[in-house]
């Protein structure tokens, strides 16, 4: 057994796992107990790491308009259609499209290769939808892109107050370990999002805020703490700039004026804001529904504004957190992976900055001006501005605003190359030439997680096909291009580059100096922070006075033409499911793309639970199961940001996003598009399994993989003339079916057993399905009769799972609904024992109190 270690590829929490590989290859993922950011624990999706390790779906060699190529006549195109599209158009005719899933050093060498060699800063990347706001805040009020905080921070904190984070189900280890230390010294959480989620059931105080009303809400505790003796007068006079403009910016800002803006009674603000006062250790940790606004900026300076006037933040317990979302969004940022950033977190737009960037280069030339942030770089491509574009780990024409747009602009670019893990996407399909990327567990290099940790990512198992890493490609059309300073042989030479990079010149004036790390033997890294645990203890920012900046920051109310679509992500997938859509176990939680709506508004669309709901907008429109609920409040909606193609037909949440974005940062707002909401009239609705895939014959159709299969649902505004002949189309063959027409509510019923086992079965209904669809899944491949499969039911003796709760220890809600009725004085903790629910990653405990609350047992009551 050999084991490695290395860092989940998902979120910002950024865990250590280890890697348990056995003599015969099969690998185990377990959480490092080392690791500072996690100290063993992980979440259900890093706990099925290994089961993304699997050759499906992979691309596994150069592919040249749509045929095999080999990798010397691929890297020699795409250097070619570069170096032309330079020397007939000008080095701005060409960009990047890159991922905060690179490496450090593939950020790196992409970075050196455009603004350097190509002399041109279009180079963006999706941490843009990320946290572009939260960099563009902290520059700002610190003068540079430096996160405060620790995670040791929640663990000391007396008050954490988590805006617009859903931290439950995106950053759930570190939510985790925020429950841990409540439980010990009683910390309290107040939660302020739009929506009630599993993060809010947590929490002791939740204030539902209007959606985009953070920076009123900010404002009036900025006045607030002023008006009533909270201020650090002494720190504010030594340390800081800019008071008085914030406090004119925030002088409207009465309880009432607050009140009015964010739709929050009057008292449940002062409560909030009382609580705040006279509690020295808070973190306020913020992440997307911060960041992704077109105010996001002055949301993330009015949230810093109150923690500089009270001095909060530059010692333990305290200060204003961004929540990364990606697993390397901060490692991109220090080398300048972003349009207006320079490496090392050097100013594009400071000359001297530039020259000594390019002395260090040694480069031809040096881009003069920030480039084209994302949305605006896929404006130019659409209108022809940008000749020759390389996308690298990412799916813009997935995750961008607008998507249909995007495909579009990609379908008109006269190049497009992309590198990617994965064959098909929306974005691979639109490529003129794909590039094998090395995946997770392949490639070698480091990240940086939301507390400036280091960590590496080490490969283990070998590349699939002919996979390279991403800096590797990179370099080699570099140096086809006839580029020097990139025949690097290893990743440790580029990050020792890197490392001497933040050193130049830096007499303690830049926070981000890796001297630590120089010299350092690259494959024993071991995870540690830069600028150490409090960047900021000494009062000292990096601004040229080293006096930290107060903003003033105005709200804007966002104009109310529609139903207000929020977006996210849900607990078990990550992104746009290329690595979680390989695991069957995480879609137990969530199987389909699913619209949270208050049952208000399902009213006055005529629309029930799980019947199917049209979101749209002019920009195009998708299709998701209703899920009627009061999380939600009237006149917003919720939507599941993960479904692309290869999953659903019809379910691209981003379709209907708006492309406008913050002034400041250029980060798109993707929580606030205004949508019109239609009842989908599905003349029936339908629900099957098949050993082979399906093909997406009806309007609504959604698939998620089984172990040895598919489950799908559908609905289609049409009943098929001849049911037969629809499954003959859906299959793609005609099997020898086993049918029964329903009875009035039910239109059709039919399995396919071969050789006694059960290859395919389905279900249709004039309503939602309500057959069992686990325990239809569970008999999928084994031996089965027909007449058995058609009743749609187990047998007594086989009781049903149902829906799967926890991802971890696969218990399913009936098994847990089922304990919580035979056992009506167990607590939580006795449920979760005894069934092994939520004994993994605890992610599923709100869910796991529900189905108890549901199940109706008094003495929950007194738990
Ligand atoms: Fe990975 Fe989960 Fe840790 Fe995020 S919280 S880094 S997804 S294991």
């Amino acid at each position: 057994m050999t084991a490695i270690r290395s860092t989940c590829p998902y979120c910002g929490v950024g865990c250590g796992v280890i890697a348990n590989i056995s003599d015969d290859g099969a690998v185990k993922i377990s959480g490092d107990p080392q690791h500072p950011a996690n100290f063993g624990k992980l979440c259900s999706k890093g706990m099925a790491l290994a089961e993304t390790l699997v050759p499906a779906g992979r691309l596994l060699h150069p592919m040249i308009a749509g045929k095999r190529g080999s990798w010397r006549d691929a890297t020699a195109l795409v250097a070619d259609k570069f170096a032309s599209a330079i020397a007939m158009y000008g080095p701005d005719s060409v960009a990047l499209y890159v991922s905060g899933q690179l490496l450090t050093e593939d950020y790196y060498v992409a970075n050196k290769f455009m603004k350097g060699f190509v002399g041109s800063a279009n180079i963006d990347t999706n941490s843009r939808l990320c946290m572009a706001s939260a960099v563009a805040g902290h520059k700002r009020a610190f003068g540079a892109d430096v996160v405060p905080c620790n995670y040791s921070d929640l663990d000391q904190a007396d008050l954490v107050v988590l805006v617009g984070s859903n931290a439950a189900w995106c950053h759930p280890v570190l939510f985790q370990r925020l429950l841990r230390a409540k439980e010990k010294r009683d910390t309290k959480i107040v939660v302020i999002d739009p929506r009630r989620t599993a993060t809010a059931d947590g929490a002791d105080m939740f204030l539902p805020i209007a959606p985009q009303s953070d920076v009123a809400l900010f404002n009036g505790l900025l006045r607030h703490l002023y008006l009533h003796g909270h201020a650090d007068l002494q720190f504010l006079f030594a340390h800081t700039a800019g008071l008085s403009e914030a406090l004119i910016a925030a002088r409207e800002w009465t309880l009432e004026a607050v009140a009015e803006a964010t739709r929050l009674p009057a008292e449940i603000i002062e409560q909030f804001y009382k609580l705040f006062a006279r509690t020295a250790k808070t973190v306020t940790a913020f992440s997307m529904g911060v960041n992704q606004s077109a105010s996001g900026t002055d949301k993330v300076n009015a949230i810093i504004n109150v923690h500089l006037v009270t001095r909060r933040l530059g010692m333990p317990g305290a200060g204003p957190f961004s929540l990364t979302g990606q697993p390397n969004a901060m490692g991109g940022r220090e080398v300048g992976g972003l349009a207006n950033m320079l490496a090392a977190h050097r100013d594009i737009e400071n000359a001297d900055h530039r020259d000594a960037v390019q002395a260090f280069w040694q480069s031809p030339r040096m881009a003069g001006t920030p480039g084209l942030k994302a949305v605006d770089l896929f404006k130019a491509v659409h209108d022809g501005r940008i000749k020759a574009l390389w996308i690298m780990g990412t799916n813009p024409a997935v995750s961008l605003p607008e998507s249909d747009f995007v495909a579009e602009a990609l379908r008109r670019c006269a190049f497009v190359a992309v590198s990617d893990v994965m064959a098909d996407t929306e974005t691979t399909r639109l490529a003129d030439v794909l590039l094998p990327a090395q995946g997770w567990g392949e490639k070698d290099g480091t990240v940086t997680n939301s507390e400036r940790r280091i960590s590496r990512q080490r490969g283990f198992a070998t590349a699939q096909g002919e996979a390279r890493p991403d800096w590797r490609i990179i370099c080699d059309v570099a140096v086809a291009m006839g580029f020097d300073g990139f025949g690097y042989g290893s990743p440790a030479e580029i990050f020792a580059e890197h490392v001497a990079l933040t050193q130049l010149g830096n007499d303690g004036q830049r926070k981000l100096d890796l001297t630590a790390w120089s010299g350092a033997d690259y494959d024993a890294l071991t995870p540690q922070q830069w600028g150490g645990t409090q960047p900021f203890a000494d009062g000292r920012f990096q601004t040229p006075d080293g006096r930290a900046r107060f903003v003033p920051t105005h709200y804007r109310p966002i104009a109310r033409t529609g139903i207000v679509l929020n977006t996210g992500r849900i607990r078990d997938q990550w992104h746009t499911m290329t690595r979680t859509g390989l695991v069957p176990k995480l879609f137990g939680h969530r199987g389909e793309p699913h619209v949270e709506i208050n049952p208000a508004d399902a009213k006055a669309i005529g629309v029930e639970t799980a019947e199917i709901i049209c979101v749209s907008r002019a920009a195009g429109s998708s299709l998701a199961r209703a899920l009627v609920t009061d999380a939600v409040a009237p006149g917003q909606v919720f939507q599941s940001m993960h479904w692309s193609s290869p999953f659903a037909k019809q379910a691209l949440v981003n379709a209907n996003a708006g492309n406008e974005t913050d002034p400041v940062s250029g980060q798109p707002a993707l929580k606030s598009a205004q949508v019109k909401l239609a009842r989908f009239e599905a003349a029936w609705h339908g629900f099957g399994v098949s050993l082979t895939a399906p093909v997406a014959v009806p309007d609504y159709f959604a698939m998620r993989p089984l172990t040895n299969g598919f489950a799908f649902e559908c609905a289609d505004k049409h009943v098929p003339e001849h049911w037969p002949a629809f499954i003959t189309s859906l299959l793609a063959c005609e099997p020898h079916l086993s049918t029964i027409t329903g009875p009035e509510t039910e239109c059709f019923r039919c399995a396919v057993v071969e050789n006694d086992k059960l290859s395919f079965a389905f279900v249709a209904a004039r309503t939602p399905v309500t057959a069992s669809r686990d325990w239809l899944m569970s008999q999928l491949g084994q031996t089965a009769t027909a007449l058995q499969v058609l009743a749609a039911r187990p047998a007594l003796d086989q009781p049903d799972k149902g829906p799967l709760v926890c991802a971890c220890m696969q218990v399913g809600k009936f098994e847990i609904a089922r304990f919580a009725q035979n056992h009506p004085a167990a607590t939580e903790h006795q449920l979760c024992e005894a069934t092994g629910a939520g004994t993994g990653c605890g992610t599923c405990r709100s869910d796991i109190r529900k189905i108890m609350q549901d199940s109706f047992r008094p003495a929950l009551a007194a738990e």
